[in-house]
């Protein structure tokens, strides 16, 4: 069987914070809070991995609360969460994310993040597509209050 799985997040942006997505530090002069390091694709990207397979979302797996969590790296997260995902049968065949930034122009950096996430959730570069979308000026992004992803992915399943 394959199954399919929708991930959203939204950080907002503060200065004296490092901006990290798919585990790539962007040059920024400010990043996204949070209490891990917030990168904000890596957890849209763990979101649509878990939902694949109603495994909750990653707030459940990885409360905020815990210090264990406090800036720890998402790709590590986002590890834990291929290895949930191995161990009840499933295999991720392809991710899609989408990063909404209206600042910094990301586009030069995305194959780097995309190398970053295929190497975490073991794929081949080519099962991984990572864009940027401006906000055009609109809204909460537009102002570049904070930064939001979305992603989908393909599991299949056995067993
Ligand atoms: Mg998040």
């Amino acid at each position: 069987m394959t199954r399919v799985g929708l991930g959203f997040d939204l950080h907002s942006l503060a200065a004296g914070r490092p901006l990290v997505l798919g585990g790539v530090t962007v040059e920024s002069d400010r990043g996204l809070a949070g209490h891990s390091d917030a990168d904000v694709l890596s957890h849209a990207v763990g979101e649509a991995l878990l939902g694949a397979l109603a495994l909750g979302d990653l707030g459940r797996h990885f409360p905020d609360t815990d210090a264990r969590y406090r800036g720890i790296s998402s790709l590590t997260l986002l590890r834990h969460v291929v290895e949930l995902v191995t161990a009840r049968g499933g295999r991720l065949l392809n991710v899609d994310a989408t990063v909404l930034a209206q600042a910094p122009r990301l586009a030069p950096l995305l194959p780097e993040m995309a190398k970053r996430l295929a190497d975490v959730l073991g794929l081949e570069i080519d099962r991984v597509s990572v864009k940027a979308k401006s906000p055009e000026g609109l809204g909460l992004l537009g102002r570049q209050e904070g930064m939001a992803a979305m992603a989908v992915v393909s599991v299949e399943v056995t067993g």
